[in-house]
């Protein structure tokens, strides 16, 4: 049976990874980019390149969108919107759940179907059912793609609000880079004492890999609005992150990353959470509630 056609529109790292599995599973498959010459090697095994965004619309029904954010969207299609009636747009591109939402209902008015995807991998991860994607939109239109996007990861459907595959995803991007920063961070604290990164690598990879235990003991507890100070107390973790911030200064190494978790740490203690757990800070994070 012949496969079905898709488009892809945006050959950045991520989009040209997926048009490569979408070959290599034997899907026709027309591309469209800014830049031609990165659809050279696509091209060369087997794509082929549109002219123009509405000739690469028009080449099939099923379009997956991999750009930078939603203005590079609209920069793209929206001298096509002609060829919009009748698609069905995927846009695993990143941006705001608000974004999201709106160009939902852009694609809409102009008679498109359409999901919002949020990839939580790199490139290398596409093409893999370890990998997992987010979607949101409606469900029938999730359900009729399910199969194609299938090629691309597993699945993962979060709802029919077309903001929640995006909301999800920069709810993963958020603990991404503050995460990836502050390894950074102690990488170059420990480069400061003569020590390499592959060196400190299995250290700060246990570390990491404690994580979810911890998430998972106080998740309940966020929930249940209880901060107990009865395994941490702020007090305790106001004075550690000042190590961490010392240890950093003493080095010579800019400590503006953990100067900033600091300030929130102070800011926990002045409203009198000194005796609590750290988990309390979340009440600093909250938007405020009007009475
Ligand atoms: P890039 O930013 O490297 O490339 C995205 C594409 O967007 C390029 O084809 C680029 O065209 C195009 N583009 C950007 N602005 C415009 C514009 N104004 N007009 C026309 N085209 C434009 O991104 P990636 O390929 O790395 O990622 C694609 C999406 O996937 C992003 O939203 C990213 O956040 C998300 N993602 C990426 C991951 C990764 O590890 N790479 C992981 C998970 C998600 P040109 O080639 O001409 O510059």
């Amino acid at each position: 049976m012949r496969k079905q056609s898709i488009t892809v529109v945006g050959l950045g790292p991520m989009g040209r990874a997926m048009a490569g599995t979408f070959l290599a599973g034997g899907h026709p498959v027309t591309v469209w980019n800014r830049t031609r010459s990165r659809a050279d090697d696509l091209v060369a095994r087997g794509a082929t390149l549109a002219a123009t965004p509405a000739e690469a619309l028009s080449a099939g029904e099923f379009v997956v969108l991999s750009l930078t954010d939603l203005d590079a969207m609209y920069a793209v299609l929206g001298s096509a919107t002609d060829a919009l009636p009748g698609r069905t747009l995927v846009n695993l591109s990143s941006d705001t759940p608000d974004k999201a939402r709106a160009a939902a209902t852009w694609a809409a008015g102009h008679g498109a179907r359409y999901l919002t995807g949020g990839v939580s991998v790199p490139p290398t991860g596409i093409g893999s059912q370890d990998s997992v994607t987010f979607y949101s939109g409606p469900k029938s239109v999730f359900e009729d793609s399910r199969e194609v996007l299938e090629v691309l990861t597993s699945t993962d459907y979060r709802g029919e609000d077309p903001g929640l595959a995006a909301l999800y995803y920069q709810l993963q991007m958020g603990v991404f880079w503050t995460t990836s920063l502050a390894f950074l961070h102690s990488l170059a604290v420990a480069e400061a004492h003569g020590i390499k990164a592959e060196e400190l690598l299995p250290y700060v990879s246990e570390t990491a890999r404690t994580m979810p235990d911890f998430f998972g003991f106080y998740a309940p507890r966020i929930d249940a609005g209880e901060h107990p100070g009865d395994v941490d107390r702020l007090a305790m973790g106001v004075a550690s992150v000042d190590h961490v911030v010392q240890t950093s200064k003493d080095a010579g190494v800019d400590a503006s990353l953990p100067e900033a978790v600091l300030a929130i740490f102070e800011r926990g203690i002045t409203a009198g959470h000194a005796d609590d757990s750290f988990s309390s800070l979340i009440e600093s994070f909250r938007k405020p509630t009007t009475s």
